[in-house]
């Protein structure tokens, strides 16, 4: 994975304290990370986010990426340990935005499941998302290669795998508390 261009500065936040940012050209895509302490050593915390313009600026009711992003954010400065790599231009699992608006549209007056709506406006698959990038970026950052993973998807498990890290911990985005919490299925 061909890493064109990084540059890194301190971001004070408004909400989390202070984290570092590093940001990425791959690919001729943006790509934007925060760490906190020292994420070489230990166990840290992961998160890997794709775009999503709705929730991001619009404070969208449609999904979960707002809650996500913002209580990932929380555990990361919580610990002061941790890592976030977020991806703008991965809209919609891997589509663009106005396919994402159209799958939207189509759910909204079917009522699929939103995990399911691509494939309802007949795409191929539900999610078009691969991590290589971001795999990549962890390890340009020598992320630690035992991290606790804040996801439950199985295509960002086997992309940090693959890229050599262990998931010592798995968590899940719960409902209604809207907060990441372990899960019970990992080790
Ligand atoms: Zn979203």
């Amino acid at each position: 994975m061909l890493i064109k261009a990084r540059a890194q500065a301190k971001l004070p936040t408004t909400k989390y304290g202070n984290f570092a940012c590093t940001a990425y050209k791959i690919g001729g895509h943006d790509y934007a990370c925060v760490t906190c302490g020292d994420v070489t050593t230990g166990n840290p915390f992961v998160r890997i986010q794709s775009g999503c313009v709705y929730a991001t600026v619009f404070h969208s009711a449609d999904c979960d990426c707002r809650q996500e992003i913002d209580d990932a954010l929380r555990v990361i400065a919580g610990a002061q340990h941790g890592v976030f790599v977020y991806a703008p231009h991965k809209e919609g699992r891997g589509v663009d935005l106005v396919t994402k608006t159209l799958a939207m549209a189509n759910r909204q007056e079917t009522g699929c499941d939103s995990a399911e709506d691509l494939s309802a406006i007949g795409l191929e698959s539900n999610d078009f998302r691969g991590y290589d990038e971001e795999v990549a970026i962890l390890r340009d950052l020598q992320v630690s290669r035992q991290i606790r993973l804040l996801s439950c998807n199985d295509g960002k498990r086997q992309a940090v795998e693959k890229g050599g890290f262990t998931v010592t911990q798995e968590y899940c985005f719960a409902k209604p508390s809207h907060t990441w919490q372990p899960s019970t299925a990992s080790a």
